[in-house]
């Protein structure tokens, strides 16, 4: 595999073609033309066929099943080995599971039967038909097999509460999966959903109670990466190996697949072979190994969804389920703001046809535009493609655009790549065709490769997640902080409410905290911006900030939010420098330097004229200010900087008095910690 060319080589390896590769039986029948190739022996894969959209690119190694083969776990479980660093990790043991569970052999009686089903678990982070590995390969398994192909997707309200998940994240969900479900019902092929409500560890049971009920021969799913999910994943295969042995229960294939990332998690290992914990060497690497492997990692090798035979719609198990509603709401996450949020909701963030493809063909041919994009970022305007769309596009011009908060120069992709709307391969494909060489640019000179170093930055957080899982259980990367700090005491929770809605007497911060509360978004340099503020101006423990993102945004994602934090927190892996503050002030100047976004969104300092607006208490007086409906700054920032300083200073102090191994001490992450 691609990703584990750096990693050893498993000591005694699972041989292929044990029972989790078990391929449907050959027929002699000459399959149709957009039928993926019959397997012929017990080993091999089901053939994917190359997409037809993409015939005409120059495909390299397109139509190779490699790269299918290479993204499913089982394949990764038994070539790879990971470092002593990431032995105990979650994602260690789930591909240790994996190798259990195919010295395992099905009986014959349970060899997959012609009533079958075959399954795909949708799952909150794949929310597409096209470029989907699991998906893409569960449907050619049941092309093969000529078994009906189901969608399985499960609200686990559990998970949902102690994930922090925002009711805006999963209005969006509920949104695309009601046209998922449509662009499945075209091919004859259901979408289940199921609302479990009870224990969330009981989400394997459940499913696997599931599967044994439809008769199911194979379960396909994309990986997620954070711990819980890791764990309910390594719970079903582990129910399925007792069950292959008792003979009680659901035995049937499961298949696990890399697809949230470019290059997943655990692929790329320093020269030392361990994980990276710094970003610059990590995209240099990430760069070259996906420049050195395009046809893998560029090119669209996932197939297209195959339709089901219409006989589907009577079949005994799945002819009922075309009648399933797709609920509007989860019990407990409806939208605070009713319908005129959710109209709101729908405006900015659209779903449907052609969404995704619009938001980045506008991104990477049309120039940014005026401020109205405050109100909605994707509405569109009568703005033609630029000329020189390398240069001139926003994309193009990204390298300055990325840093001004009151002009259109980001994609405003996350949400739809947090959700799995569009494949990050799709978004690369495009930079790298934009670019037109031979390589994908990833260099800091061109607004190309600055963007692509973005989609870097999302991978690398990623195997961070997955390399020190205690990151996701509210522990500090870097453990010198790991209950150290003297964060200030809000006992009567005043600071953490006035950041919460905007009323810190900072009109950037204000500003952007507002943005988010109405748009469920907030633009990058303003997250780093009122990050910064919390943890540092008002010394409050960055955690309430990294939760409050995650019921907020409609982007939220549990590694780029909390790599988000921790680096302004500077407790994180490669984080901004603890005596680096951020002065909310000459921040604003630099971001909005018209103060046309603090204008925008603090409509009370509309009549502020000139650089006031980055500073109205500096030349403005309290009675003037409160004249106006806005609000004294409830910190001093230069008093707030010196103590945040100290504050720090005394952990490194205390570090150095009591040295560990504070960095890599992974080995036994505090549960009691955890916030599940
Ligand atoms: C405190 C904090 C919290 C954050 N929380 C999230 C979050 O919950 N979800 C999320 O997707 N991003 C998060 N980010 C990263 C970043 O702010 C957003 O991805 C970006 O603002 C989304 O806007 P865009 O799509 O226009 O980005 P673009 O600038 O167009 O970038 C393209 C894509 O690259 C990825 N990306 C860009 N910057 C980063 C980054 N710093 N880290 C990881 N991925 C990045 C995103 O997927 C983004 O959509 C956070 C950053 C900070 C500082």
């Amino acid at each position: 595999m691609p990703g584990t060319r750096r990693t050893r080589a498993t000591a005694s390896p699972v041989a292929d073609g044990d029972v989790d590769s078990s391929p449907p039986a050959s027929t002699n029948k000459a399959p149709p033309a957009k039928r993926a190739r019959r397997s012929t022996s017990q080993d091999v894969k089901p053939k994917i066929k190359p997409d037809p959209e993409d015939e005409d690119d120059d495909q390299g190694e397109m139509g190779d099943t490699r790269f299918r083969v290479r993204s499913s776990a089982s394949v990764a479980a038994r070539e790879a080995t990971f470092p002593p660093e990431m032995v105990q990790t979650p994602l260690a043991k789930l591909y240790d599971t994996l190798r259990d569970l195919s010295t395992v052999k099905v009986e014959e009686d349970a060899k997959p039967n012609k009533d079958g089903v075959v399954v795909y678990w949708s799952r909150n982070k794949d929310l597409r038909l096209d470029d989907n590995t699991a998906l893409s390969y569960a449907s050619a398994v049941a092309q093969d097999m000529h078994l009906p192909l189901v969608v399985l997707h499960i609200f686990s309200i559990g998970d949902y509460k102690s994930h922090d998940r925002s009711p805006r994240r999963i209005d969006f969900q509920l949104r695309q999966l009601a046209y998922l479900k449509e662009q499945l019902a075209a091919l004859d092929i259901p979408l289940y959903t199921l609302t479990h409500s009870g224990n969330r560890k009981d989400v394997p049971r459940v499913v696997c109670d599931l599967l044994e009920e439809w008769g199911a021969t194979g379960l396909y799913a994309n990986l997620e990466y954070e711990v819980d999910e890791l764990r309910r994943d390594t719970e079903i295969l582990e129910r399925t190996k007792r069950a292959r042995e008792t003979g009680e229960g659901w035995k049937g294939q499961v298949e696990l697949f890399k697809d949230f990332c470019i290059v997943a998690p655990g692929e790329i290992l320093t020269k030392q072979g361990k994980p990276y914990s710094v970003y610059s060497p990590y995209q240099r690497s990430w760069l070259a190994q996906i420049n050195s492997h395009l046809g893998d990692y560029m090119h669209k090798q996932n197939g297209p969804v195959i339709a089901n035979p219409s006989s589907t719609r009577s079949h005994p198990v799945l002819g009922s389920l075309f009648s399933h509603q797709i609920p509007e709401s989860i019990p407990g996450f409806e939208l605070e703001g009713g319908e005129d949020e959710a109209s709101r909701m729908r405006r900015l963030w659209p779903v449907g046809d052609g969404v995704t493809e619009s938001i980045m063909h506008r991104f990477l041919r049309t120039k940014m535009r005026p401020a109205k994009f405050f109100e909605a970022p994707l509405e569109s305007e009568a703005d033609g493609d630029v000329a020189d769309p390398k240069k001139k596009s926003k994309i193009g011009e990204y390298c300055e655009g990325r840093n001004r908060v009151d002009w259109d120069g980001t994609s405003h992709i996350s949400p739809y790549l947090a959700a799995g709307l569009i494949s990050p391969r799709e978004c690369i494909r495009l930079a790298f065709k934009l670019a037109g060489g031979k390589e994908l640019p990833g260099g800091r000179d061109t607004g190309i490769g600055m963007w692509v170093q973005e989609i870097a930055w999302r991978d690398f957080y990623q195997a961070v997640l997955v390399a020190w899982p205690r990151v996701s259980m509210g522990k500090p990367f870097n453990l010198k902080y790991d209950g150290t700090v003297a964060w200030a005491m809000d006992n009567d929770g005043a600071k953490l409410k006035a950041w919460k809605e905007g009323r810190t007497g900072f009109p950037i911060v204000d500003a952007a905290m507002r943005s988010l509360k109405e748009q469920g978004y907030m633009h990058n340099r303003c997250r780093m911006i009122v990050a910064s503020f919390l943890s540092k101006d008002l010394l409050i423990d960055w955690r309430e900030g990294e939760k409050f993102f995650m019921q907020s945004l409609i982007d939220g994602d549990l590694g780029s939010n909390n790599g988000g934090w921790q680096w302004s927190a500077s407790t994180g892996c490669d984080p901004q420098p603890y005596f680096r503050i951020f002065n909310p002030a000459s921040q604003s100047e630099k971001v909005d330097p018209d103060g046309a976004y603090i204008r925008h969104w603090v409509p009370e300092l509309r009549g502020v004229k000139g650089k006031a607006i980055h500073d109205p208490s500096a030349k403005l007086t309290k009675k003037e200010i409160e004249k106006m409906g806005y609000v004294m700054p409830i910190v001093d920032h230069a008093k707030a900087r010196t103590k945040a300083i100290e504050a720090f200073k005394e952990c490194v102090a205390s570090a150095l008095l009591h040295p560990r191994d504070l960095v890599t001490d992974q080995s036994s992450p505090n549960r009691a910690a955890a916030r599940a």
